[in-house]
Formats: C-alpha cells, sequence, structure tokens
C-alpha cells in the first residue's frame, strides 16, 4: 500500500517538473548585423523577445562581430549571449546558420526563436523551422499570450491572430510594431560556441550596397518617398534637398522603381519595406492597396499629388492638392529658413 503511495506521489511530482518545464519559456534572438555594426531590427525584436516571458539569449554569429556582440550584452533583459564567430559565416549564409541554430537548440531547448522580419531573417527562419518540422509564423506585430500572435495579411487589410501549437515557435518580428530595446544598463554573458562543420552548399560571392548618408529607411523618424509622379531619376534630387532638411530617409514606389529612378532597396511596400516613421511624406505616389502595405502605420501622413482623387488622400493627415515641382521646392526652401 505504502509503496503505491510512493508511486503515485512520485508520478504526481514527475508530472508538475515536466508542466513547470512546459511553463518555462527561453526565446533566442538571432541577432543581424553588418559584422562591425548592429542591425537596429534586432533591438526592436529583442523588446517582442522580452514580451513572451521568460529568459532571451542572442546569437551573434558572423566573421568579425566581437563588437555587436559587446554591445548586445548591454541590451537589459538579454540574460546570455551566445557568440560563434567563423569564416563560414561570411554573408550569413542561412544554409550556414542554420546548422548552428539547431545545435544551440539542442542544447538551450528554447521554446521561441525569433529574428527581425528583414531580408535576412525572412531568408534563415523558415529554414530552421522546416529542420525543426515547425510551421514559423512571419512578421508578427503583437504577441498576445507566448502562444498567440497577431500579423497581418493581404497586404495589411485584415489581422489574423494564430494560435501556435508547435513545440518551438519559430518568429519574425515587424521591427516597426515593437519598440526598439534600450542599448545600455545590461550585463549579460558573453558564451563562445563552437561552430559546426561547414556546409559548404552555397557561397558568398560579393555585395552591391547603396552607399548614402541619410538615415536607414526602415529606422528613420521621417521618410519622403517618391514615385511615378516624379519623371524621373535625375528629379529625385528634389526629394533628397527636402529629405536633407528634415533629416529624413528616402523611399519610393514600385513604379519608381521599376521605371529606373532608384534602386529597390528604397522600395517600400508589400514587396519592399514596411516603414512606419513619426512623419511619411508621399510625393507623386497614387497610394496603391501595395504601398500603403508598406507606409499605413505612420504616425503622420502627408501626401503631395496633383490628382484629388489619388487613393493617398483618404490615408492622409494632411494633403495638398498640387504640383510637386512646384511644391517640393519651396517646401525646402521654407525649411531652409
Ligand atoms: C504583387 C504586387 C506587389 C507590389 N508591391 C509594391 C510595393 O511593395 N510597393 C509599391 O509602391 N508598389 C507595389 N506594387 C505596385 C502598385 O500596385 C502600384 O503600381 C505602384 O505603387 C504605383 O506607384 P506610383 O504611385 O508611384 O505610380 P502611379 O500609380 O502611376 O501614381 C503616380 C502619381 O503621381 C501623381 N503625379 C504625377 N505627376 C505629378 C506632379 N507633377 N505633381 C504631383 N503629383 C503628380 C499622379 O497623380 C499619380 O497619383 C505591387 C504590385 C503588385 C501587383
Amino acid at each position: 500500500m505504502n509503496a503505491l503511495r510512493g508511486f503515485l506521489r512520485a508520478q504526481r511530482l514527475g508530472r508538475r517538473a515536466v508542466s513547470l518545464l512546459h511553463r518555462f519559456q527561453s526565446t533566442l534572438v538571432i541577432a543581424e548585423h553588418a559584422n562591425e555594426t548592429l542591425t537596429p531590427i534586432t533591438l526592436n525584436t529583442i523588446t517582442a523577445a522580452k514580451r513572451l516571458g521568460g529568459e532571451v539569449s542572442c546569437l551573434v554569429a558572423g566573421t568579425n562581430c566581437e563588437k555587436v556582440a559587446q554591445e548586445l550584452s548591454k541590451v537589459p533583459g538579454v540574460s546570455k549571449v551566445l557568440f560563434a564567430q567563423h569564416d563560414a559565416y561570411k554573408g550569413l549564409l542561412a544554409e550556414e546558420l542554420t546548422p548552428l541554430i539547431l545545435e544551440i537548440q539542442k542544447q538551450f531547448s528554447c521554446t521561441h526563436i525569433c529574428a527581425g522580419a528583414s531580408a535576412f531573417g525572412k531568408n534563415l527562419l523558415p529554414r530552421v523551422a522546416a529542420k525543426l518540422d515547425v510551421a514559423p509564423i512571419s512578421d508578427i506585430i503583437e504577441i498576445k499570450s507566448p502562444d498567440t500572435f497577431v500579423r497581418t495579411i493581404y497586404a495589411g487589410n485584415a489581422l489574423c491572430t494564430v494560435k501556435c501549437d508547435e513545440k518551438i515557435k519559430v518568429l519574425s518580428v515587424r521591427g516597426t510594431s515593437f519598440e526598439a530595446a534600450p542599448a545600455s544598463g545590461g550585463n549579460a554573458a558573453i558564451e563562445k560556441i563552437s561552430a559546426p562543420a561547414p556546409v559548404g552548399q552555397s557561397e558568398w560571392i560579393e555585395q552591391k550596397l547603396t552607399k548614402s548618408d541619410r538615415p536607414e529607411l526602415t529606422s528613420a523618424k521621417v521618410v519622403v518617398s517618391g514615385g511615378r509622379g516624379l519623371k524621373s531619376g535625375d528629379n529625385f534630387k528634389l526629394l533628397y534637398d527636402l529629405a536633407d532638411q528634415l533629416h529624413a530617409a528616402v523611399g519610393a514606389s514600385r513604379a519608381a522603381v521599376d521605371a529606373g529612378f532608384v534602386p529597390n532597396d528604397m522600395q517600400v511596400g508589400q514587396t519592399g519595406k514596411i516603414v512606419a516613421p513619426e512623419l511619411y511624406i508621399a510625393v507623386g505616389i497614387s497610394g496603391a492597396i501595395q504601398h500603403l502595405a508598406g507606409m499605413k502605420d505612420s504616425k503622420t501622413i502627408v501626401a503631395i499629388n496633383k490628382d484629388p482623387e489619388a487613393p493617398i488622400f483618404q490615408v492622409a493627415d494632411y494633403g495638398i492638392v498640387a504640383d510637386l515641382f512646384k511644391v517640393v521646392p519651396e517646401l525646402t526652401a521654407t525649411l531652409k529658413k
């Protein structure tokens, strides 16, 4: 009888331990960086990770990224920085990073793995999820609970609340939906992780980056964007002059990119970048649904368009129906005063 009671008690304790283990959340944030510099979206992702509850670790993998690891160790709320440096991580290829993440997952059994929903995160996370045999959730804008997330569908025209029952939740995070975590005040330990053997399936050859002194588009406080109405690449100079007065980043519609006015990394919208600055000035942009998907969460929207029927006026807080070639130089001149 005593043996039976003991057995039942042990079973109850076992169950409690398992359920405690289940409740213990731990999140791995994959840091995005360019070796020397941390990409700002990582800080927004850390804020999202903190909302999940539980411990937050950051993985910094690269070829020369010690500075970024140091930087992340100072972010409050990060309890540990996992640091992996190897030549195989040149170009941060998903084929090379995935085995490293799987190895870390084996060691630390995280309940959540996340990264910013940038080109880097979008490239890497679904591959990791496939290897873990779980369905990932992309571009989340809200965390309701550790297993329930909100994301947009149909180019931002519907909100979809998803409950995820996967054993490991793999999430990409919309940077503009979460504040950036503060950059100082924390004191996390940096732990070296040895890199698994290189896969060698793909090779990073080179990159051609658009050089600019202006703030980065997705984290700028002010964005001035131009569309087909600008008529040529040379005319974008009008927007650069205005942007300089406002310390703004310059964006574009797909029509402006397709016409060759500006490079495609400036595209705002469903297939471009998602921005949510304090102020978005749309110049010569009609406001197609696919463009609105990338900017309609901006705090204040200003439209400059000569067509009063342009859909952009339906989301604009302030609008001027006028010729941009007149209004933009006037605005720049006024700001210079
Ligand atoms: C699958 C898919 C994905 C897409 N993804 C994106 C995306 O990510 N981003 C994006 O932007 N688009 C995207 N598009 C394209 C989108 O549908 C539109 O074609 C595009 O946004 C139009 O760009 P626009 O507003 O510059 O050009 P237009 O629609 O041609 O508008 C130009 C505007 O300029 C105004 N204008 C002209 N001259 C002047 C002047 N002198 N002064 C003032 N105003 C003037 C006109 O009145 C007009 O409203 C996508 C489309 C598809 C099908």
